[in-house]
């Protein structure tokens, strides 16, 4: 049985689409149609913002209330997401092919993670400090929240990507227009759902699925939206930051990467290959911070190669639903098309395929393409400097410390990374000269409590931590006469 819905949850209530367009949601691994639901269009967004601004602009409503009543309510829809986590992480591994163990962990429960974690920090921060003049008398320097706040999500980690932005902008005070990407349509529903029975205020979020890009590109360009808050890649930043500067809009853009993995001399293989996996290859290598070059040094690169191919020969490709599964298929056929481009270029431009390459035998159905290993990689080779977005890695060789560090900063993207070593010292040493937003020593657990974003053609600001709820809230300076 498919999942339809004819309705967008709008002001607080589930609302006639303004046109007959569905969006489809299929299965990746069965290529079969898991449901449906509306396609909102400029008119259906105008009316989402109408209602978040309503709400915002209510001299007795949310963006007033004290944030300990913001909070309850957060709690709540942490309270209802959880009672429905089990549809949730099933509706995002059967449409993007994320393995379920990983679903669970991520998909299943950082939403509500975030939601108390920034439930809690905006009652921790004051409203408003009283300094004394430089000139004379004091200001009140008071934190207001920025307004209504378009959020543009991506496929890959729907759920996640959706709450950084959602937490902190609802804590702030502000009020949300969400448009999920058109692959991950029935998982936001879900959550349209546990919204509704949260009792969340009419208006302060609406979620309007758009299939394309008209109803993200209405959003970035409407009067009614104070703040974009966006994930997704490079190219479509660059445009909406675009309008966004026309218009004088903040915006957060968290974009594409293409991390390394450093593995230093002394680095100890068994525990580092692992942890290679997680780092580089989790989700199909579908996510923006992982780090798809792999940086070796000469003096041991054929023993890396070695492993990091055993590694990846060894990995249980499956039905993402089946929990014992690690490497799923990827979202789409469109997306798996461009992955085996990118194979057939790494080829031609001499990278040597160590393992996969191909479709896994065994597998009729689904978006599926062989964990693929390429070694004798030029840092300047098409596939080791644009983000493939699958699981295709490149091996590329190094020299010694400096010319690490000359290759990883060799990117126009800075996202992630890591660096491996027995010697934390040096290791750390090393990723405080890695451009990036974020890196990681002998592993790469983000931290919700610390900034998360890029630097070059990852992105501009940052979500997550106390500041990642300053980018929903902006400074009013009042002079008092003393
Ligand atoms: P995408 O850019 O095609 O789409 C992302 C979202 O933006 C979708 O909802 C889409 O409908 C919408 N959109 C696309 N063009 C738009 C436009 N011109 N105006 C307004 N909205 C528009 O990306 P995708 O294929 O869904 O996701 C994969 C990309 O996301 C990868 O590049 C990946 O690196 C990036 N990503 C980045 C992060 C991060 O935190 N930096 C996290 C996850 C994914």
């Amino acid at each position: 049985m498919t999942a339809d819905y004819n309705a967008l949850y709008i002001g607080g209530e589930w609302r006639a689409p303004s046109s007959s367009r569905r969006i489809e949601a299929y299965s990746a691994s069965t290529e079969e149609l898991l449901g449906s639901v509306p396609s909102g269009e400029a008119a259906d967004i105008d009316a989402a913002v109408a209602a978040a601004r309503a709400a915002f602009d209510n001299p007795q409503g949310w963006s007033r209330w004290e944030p300990a009543r913001r909070a309850a309510v957060l709690e709540r829809f942490a309270i209802e997401l959880a009672s429905r986590s089990a549809d949730i992480v099933r509706y995002v591994s059967s449409q993007n092919g994320m393995p379920v163990r990983f679903g669970k962990a991520v998909e299943g429960t950082v939403p509500g993670v975030i939601l108390r974690y920034y439930a809690d920090l905006v009652q921790r921060q004051a409203e408003y400090e009283v300094r004394p003049s430089l000139v004379a008398g004091s200001t009140e320097v008071r934190r207001e929240p920025i307004g209504v706040v378009g959020a543009i999500v991506p496929w890959n980690f729907p759920q996640t990507l959706t709450f950084f932005k959602l937490a902190p902008a609802l804590a702030a005070g502000c009020t949300v227009v969400v448009k999920p990407s058109s692959e991950t349509v029935l998982d936001a529903m879900v959550v349209a759902e546990a919204a509704a029975a949260a009792q969340i205020p009419p208006g302060v979020l609406n979620i309007v699925p758009g299939s394309g890009r008209t109803a993200g590109a209405h959003l970035v360009s409407h009067p009614g939206v104070d703040k974009i808050a966006f994930t997704g890649s490079t190219e479509a930043g660059r445009t909406i930051a675009e309008t966004c500067g026309r218009l004088l809009k903040p915006v957060t853009l968290e974009l594409g990467g293409k991390s390394a993995a450093i593995i230093l001399d002394d680095a100890d293989l068994s525990a580092t290959l692992p942890g290679l996996f997680a780092v580089s290859l989790m989700n199909q290598g579908q996510s923006c911070y992982i780090c798809t070059r792999i940086l070796a040094p000469r003096s041991r690169y054929g023993e890396i190669v070695d492993g990091i191919t055993d590694l990846v020969r060894g990995l249980k490709i499956g039905d993402p639903l089946d929990r014992s599964t690690v490497i799923g298929p990827v979202a789409t056929a469109r997306q798996r098309e461009i992955i085996e481009g990118y194979i057939a270029k790494g080829q031609a431009e001499g990278g040597r395929i160590t393992t996969g390459g191909g479709r896994p035998a065994g597998f009729d159905k689904g978006w599926y393409v062989e964990p693929t290993v390429f070694a004798d990689v030029d840092n300047d080779a098409t596939i080791a400097r644009e983000e493939i977005f699958g699981p295709v890695l490149a091996v590329i060789p190094f020299e010694d410390d400096a010319d690490a560090l000359r290759l990883a900063n060799d990117s126009d993207y800075g996202l992630g990374g890591t660096v491996w070593t027995t010697d934390l010292d040096r290791g750390t040493a090393l990723a405080r000269r890695v451009q990036t937003g974020s890196i990681g020593v002998n592993g790469y657990t983000m931290d919700h409590g610390a900034p998360f974003g890029g630097v070059k053609d990852s992105g501009l600001g940052r979500e997550l931590g106390p500041e990642g709820l300053a980018a929903y809230q902006q400074y009013k300076s009042i002079y008092l006469p003393k």
